[in-house]
């Protein structure tokens, strides 16, 4: 049996610490993709428990679900409106919308006059990314037309925010730079917003002077480092997850383990990493679709627990450093994890 185990308390740990590190900013938890492959409704309620007032939900579907689970009272941000049905249910859902075209600022601001009410929304500046974000040229008329509709009554525009690509220091830095002029632009055309986020997990923990009101922070929430980035100790985190699974056969030596790549364990991983098993870090040598073979141990036997990824003292690497043995991040490796297995609730990975 695989399962993925979560734990609760590490994930409360893992909020106070970010808490502690970006105050006074808010910490807005960013919650898509079922909350990075953690299952979304127990943490959500957890992080509202613990205090969280703001969620990151992405699309229009994960914050119906944060209010489903939650009620009227969480902010819930979302930032991808793909049509206007979603942009009339943002608006019935009391969402906050990130608005980074102009065509989508009509749209809200129509769906929220057709509901009698104002839609709350933060203006996108593209700061370099290029996916999706107003371009600097064009903040002038669009914060303008904003600034129309909050007259009107349609919208009230409550923030401004923009992404940044977190690879060097420079880029950033210039990024933002041009988020200050577009705060600027949006007081200059009579607007009064009073929210400003730029950072995600690593530049809030890194660089003070990039958390302004609120931060938005996946990541570092459920514990996954950034590739190449600073340890788990030295960020004050740790992995909430535990990805374990057990041995089904020991055959001439070789163990193989009930997971393979259909349930998420990447094939390329053979041969680059260990996991943890009861005798300590194993080699895991091939991966096929159900199950996978690793370096054998004395007295391996069936049932056996083993642990693919999870906190240090599982003798398991984390997500992140499966990740970068292949090339990538660590919140792939969580995604990756089917959802047919099972999500495993306990207080702390060492229940
Ligand atoms: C995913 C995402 C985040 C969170 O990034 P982490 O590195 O996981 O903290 C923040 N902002 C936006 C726009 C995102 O898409």
């Amino acid at each position: 049996m695989t399962v993925l185990r979560v734990a609760l308390d590490d994930f409360s740990a893992n909020l106070r610490a970010i808490a502690s590190r970006v105050a006074p900013a808010a910490h807005m938890l960013v919650v898509k993709d079922d909350a990075y492959g953690h299952g979304l409704a127990p943490l959500i309620r957890r992080a509202w428990d613990d205090g969280i007032r703001w969620f990151g939900a992405f699309d229009v579907a994960t914050g119906t679900a944060v209010r489903a689970e939650l009620g009227p009272d969480p902010r819930v941000f979302v930032w991808v409106v793909g049509t206007r049905d979603e942009a009339a249910a943002a608006v019935r859902e009391g969402l906050d919308v990130g608005v980074g075209d102009a065509a989508l600022l009509e749209d809200i601001a129509r769906a929220a006059t057709d509901a009698g009410t104002a839609a709350r929304v933060h203006l996108k500046i593209d700061s370099g990314l290029h996916r999706n974000g107003v371009r600097p040229e064009e903040w002038p008329a669009f914060t303008a037309r904003a600034a129309d509709l909050e007259r009107s009554g349609a919208i009230e525009v409550v923030g401004v925010w923009s992404h940044i690509a977190e690879a060097s220091d420079a880029e950033d830095d210039s990024a933002r730079e041009d988020f200050d002029t577009a705060w600027a632009g949006a007081l200059a055309a009579g607007l009064r917003p009073s929210l400003r986020h730029l950072a995600a997990s690593a530049a809030a923990f890194a660089r003070p002077e990039f958390r302004y009101d609120l931060v938005r922070v996946g990541a570092f929430a459920y514990g996954i480092r950034s590739a190449g980035g600073p340890d788990e100790a030295a960020l004050g985190i740790r992995p909430i997850a535990a990805l374990r699974s057990e041995v089904a056969t020991v055959d001439d030596g070789a163990v193989v383990i009930g997971i393979g790549a259909l349930d998420g364990l990447p094939s390329t991983l053979a041969g680059l990493v260990e996991i943890g098993t009861p005798a300590g870090p194993r080699r895991l040598l091939r991966v096929d679709a159900h199950s996978s073979v690793v370096e054998g141990w004395t007295d391996a036997a069936p049932g056996d627990p083993v642990t693919i990824y999870g906190p240090a003292e599982t003798g398991a690497p984390s997500a992140t450093t499966l990740a970068e043995a292949i090339g990538t991040i660590g919140e792939e490796i969580a995604l990756r994890v089917s959802p047919l297995i099972r999500r495993e609730l306990r207080r702390t990975s060492g229940d």
